[in-house]
This record gives structure tokens, C-alpha cells and sequence, in this order.
């Protein structure tokens, strides 16, 4: 199919502050549009796996990210492919399901959702629901999320508005804030997604873009909206959360890479793309491994990678054929290290993050084994991990600058080309990471002192 042929103009330019990339709206980058897929509760069936893939490599330029929140982007669309590419997945049942710049996909639920034998609630269910009421609220930020974890007493990801299964019997509702979760309601499973509909409509009349930047009033006058038929409590101190039972984490909305036996009826195999990102063919690979071990679906993980749920007849022994493209064991180095796109596929990097971080994976190995983690970002923009690690490389005219123990906007120690900085992460296992960083420190090694390069 010709691209031409579908050509149209761009929608009005959303605001770019908060903006989300989905079909209709793909966003400019160095390597072409990038055009987001938000599949229905993160779950994708092998034909719809396959139709993102026919996209990337028809109408993209067979690149694949997959991003924290369990969407898919293509990489590398055009202004002549664009429509294709959104009529070919829309006709997959893939498209965008709002056209007032809100959230295409407003809920983030576990990659077992519905299967896992701890959950008590009615996961896909209630996130389905939420999905329906979070419609009905014009004007929501795009970037609006909404956890729904079904196991009491889990550990529960970063979102604006979280949805829990509390071991008493019924949901809690609970909101981000500056100082953590802060539980507001506790109501009835069926009556979620109508309390949580009248949170969001609350939160939109704040004028806020995040649910943590709402004051202590706000959240006041959040509580006072809520049905008065359900227990409205706001606890504003880490005690109080503490003894609500919420608690933050990534498990188990990102499993790590492995297979695991989950319950007597399936098996569970987490896969993680190098970095986040995998091509177009690797995901058709994908689809037919899992059509092999008669899996029905490819469920994306927050952990930037794929989960399959297999039956527990399934030869789930041949993960060599798919470790050429992903990563199928938790101690791949690979997993310690984040990076961004980077040179060339961003205009902003100039440097190649992705072949620096695989590098830089081989020598971090002992650290990563210790729990250390490391960034590779492009800029100081630090769209793979906007947060502090513990030691962040921040690309800059071909060097990068080295953040030890911080976030990819803070001041680096040093600048290096990625040759030092490898020699360097090599002595830190040995000599610590501030001190094989330290610009104007003398190394001992051996017996004999040594300036770093
Ligand atoms: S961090 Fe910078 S270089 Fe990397 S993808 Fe984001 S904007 Fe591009």
C-alpha cells in the first residue's frame, strides 16, 4: 500500500510539554516519527504481535522500543507512512481510543493480570472499567496512570492514582504524592471505577499535570469529592502509609527475565529487550516461538520486555532460540544498565549510547551482580531513566560526562571518551565508583600509584 495515497495533515501540534506519541499524533525524533502503540491492558495476540511488526517494517524502519508503562513504539515512521501505519494497526484493533490529547492507555496492570492464582480481585476487569470512566473525564494530562494490583499486600508501582486489593475484602483507592502513596478511600471492587472517575474529574479541576504536584489542600478537597457513602481517609505521614499496607516496588509488575513455575496450570517466561528496544523481526520471532508452545498472547511487561504465559507441557527448554534477540536470564549484565536511543537515531545525542552501554554491560558485570546500576543517556534529558543511578554517563560533543550517584541533569564529576570511561568502571570494582571517577584523584593498583586517564 502506498503511504501517499493516505496522506493527511497533521492533527493541531499538541503542547509538547506532557505530550504522548500515539498513532494520529506520532512525535518527530532523529531517526523519523515515532508512532506509540498502546495495546489494551498490555496484552498483544499473536496476530496483533504480528501486524506491529508488518508496521515497523513497512511503515517504520523496523526498530521497536518498548517503554516502562508496557506500550510499543515504531521507530522510524514518515509523513508518507504514518496513515498506513495507523490504518493497518487500527484495523488490528491496536488504534487510538481518544482524540483530545488524554491518555490512549490510562491503566497499568501486572503482565499476569487475571492469571495469577494471589490476585482476589477482577484485575482486567476493574482496569477495563477504569478504562471506560477515564473516557468520560475531559481534559485528563496524557500522561495520567492508574495502577491496578490485585495481590493484598504487594508492592506497587509509581503511578498518579493506585488501585489495591486490601486483604480485608474491597479495593483501595490511593494518590502519588511529594512524600509517597497516600491512601484516600476504601470502597467496593464494583465501585472503583465510579469513585476513581470522580478523583480524576477532582484532579483535572486542580489545573495539575502530575498527582504528586497536588498540595495538601488539593488533596483535601480530592477526599471531599469522593461518595459519601465510602470511608474517606487521608493519611498524609510515612506511618500511617506504612500501616495501610502500600508499599512501593517493581515486583510483580516487572518480572525479571526467566522462567518461572507460577501455578500448577502455567508457566511464566519474562523476556527483556536489550536496553528496551528489539526489531520488527524478533518480535515475528517471537510470535512464532509462542505459537510453538501454544501460547495465545504476548503480554508486554513495565520491565521493558515481554512475558508469555505457557502451559506446563510447553518445551519451554529451547530459550536459546530466542537469547539472540532478548534477554532470557536475570544475571544478563545487561539488565544493570540502562540507555536511551542515542546517536544517530536522536537528534539530541551524540553519541552512540546503545553500542556504548553494551560495552559498558561487560565491564559493569561485577558491579551489576552487587545491585549497582548504570545509565547510558544521550543528553541530559535522561528519557531512559530520569532518576538517579549510580553511575550515570551523560553524552555531550562525543564524551560523556560521568554523574556518580546521580540523575542525568546533575553536574558530571568528569567528561571522558567512552575508552576511559570503561578503563575506569574496570577499577571500580576495586577502588569504588566516586573514587575511579574523581577527576584529580591518584589510583593505588599494584603497588604503585596511578593517575587515571
Ligand atoms: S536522552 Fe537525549 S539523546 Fe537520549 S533519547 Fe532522550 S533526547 Fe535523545
Amino acid at each position: 500500500m502506498s503511504g501517499s495515497a493516505h496522506r493527511r495533515p497533521l492533527p493541531a501540534a499538541p503542547a509538547r510539554r506532557g505530550w504522548c506519541p500515539g498513532l494520529a499524533r506520532p512525535m518527530p525524533t532523529g531517526d523519523g516519527l515515532l508512532a506509540r502503540v498502546h495495546p489494551p491492558l498490555g496484552i498483544l495476540t499473536l496476530q496483533q504481535a504480528r501486524a506491529v511488526a508488518e508496521g515497523a517494517r513497512r511503515f517504520g524502519n523496523g526498530h521497536l522500543d518498548l517503554t516502562a508503562r508496557a506500550n510499543i513504539q515504531i521507530r522510524g515512521v514518515s509523513e508518507a507512512t504514518r496513515t498506513a501505519l495507523a490504518h493497518l494497526l487500527t484495523g488490528a484493533g491496536l488504534g487510538d481510543v481518544r482524540a483530545d490529547g488524554g491518555p490512549q492507555r490510562l491503566t497499568l496492570t501486572s503482565p499476569l493480570a487475571g492469571r495469577d492464582p494471589a490476585e482476589t480481585i477482577d484485575v482486567p476487569g476493574l482496569a477495563r472499567a477504569i478504562e471506560a470512566a477515564g473516557l468520560g473525564v475531559p481534559g485528563l494530562p496524557p500522561k495520567t496512570l492508574v495502577a491496578v494490583e490485585g495481590r493484598p499486600g504487594a508492592a506497587l508501582p509509581e503511578a498518579d492514582c493506585l488501585v489495591f486489593s486490601r486483604a480485608e475484602g474491597g479495593v483501595g483507592l490511593a494518590v502519588a504524592t511529594e512524600r509517597g502513596s497516600c491512601e484516600l478511600v476504601a470502597c467496593a471492587e464494583q465501585d472503583a471505577p465510579a469513585v476513581m472517575a470522580a478523583l480524576l474529574t477532582a484532579f483535572v479541576r486542580t489545573g495539575r499535570r502530575r498527582m504528586r504536584d497536588v498540595s495538601a489542600a488539593e488533596l483535601r478537597a480530592l477526599a471531599e469529592v469522593l461518595p459519601p457513602d465510602v470511608l474517606a481517609r487521608v493519611h498524609s505521614d510515612a506511618r500511617e502509609r506504612r500501616r495501610s499496607g502500600i508499599s512501593q516496588g517493581a515486583l510483580p509488575f516487572s518480572p525479571p527475565a526467566g522462567l518461572g513455575r507460577i501455578a500448577p496450570s502455567f508457566w511464566m517466561l519474562a523476556l527483556e529487550a536489550p536496553f528496551g528496544r528489539c526489531t520488527a523481526d524478533a518480535l515475528d520471532r517471537l510470535a512464532d516461538y509462542a505459537s510453538r508452545l501454544s501460547a495465545r498472547e504476548i503480554r508486554l511487561s513495565p520491565a521493558r520486555g515481554f512475558v508469555l504465559l505457557l502451559p506446563p507441557d510447553a518445551p519451554v527448554a529451547r530459550l536459546a532460540d530466542l537469547s539472540e534477540n532478548f534477554i532470557v536470564a536475570p544475571d544478563d549484565p545487561r539488565r544493570g544498565v540502562a540507555a536511551c536511543t542515542g546517536a544517530p537515531a536522536c537528534a539530541s545525542g551524540s553519541t552512540p549510547t546503545l553500542a556504548d552501554a553494551a560495552r559498558l554491560a561487560e565491564v559493569f558485570r561485577p558491579l551489576a551482580a552487587r545491585g549497582r546500576s548504570a545509565h547510558v543517556s544521550g543528553c541530559a534529558k535522561g528519557c531512559a531513566r530520569p532518576g538517579p543511578a549510580d553511575v550515570t554517563l551523560v553524552g555531550r560533543d562525543g564524551l560523556y560526562g560521568a554523574v556518580i550517584g546521580g540523575a542525568p541533569g546533575d553536574e558530571p564529576a568528569i567528561h571522558l571518551p567512552i575508552e576511559a570511561v570503561l578503563e575506569r568502571i574496570g577499577r571500580a570494582d576495586t577502588v569504588g565508583l566516586a573514587a575511579a571517577f574523581a577527576p584529580d584523584c591518584t589510583i593505588t593498583e599494584g603497588g604503585r600509584n596511578r593517575r587515571p586517564t
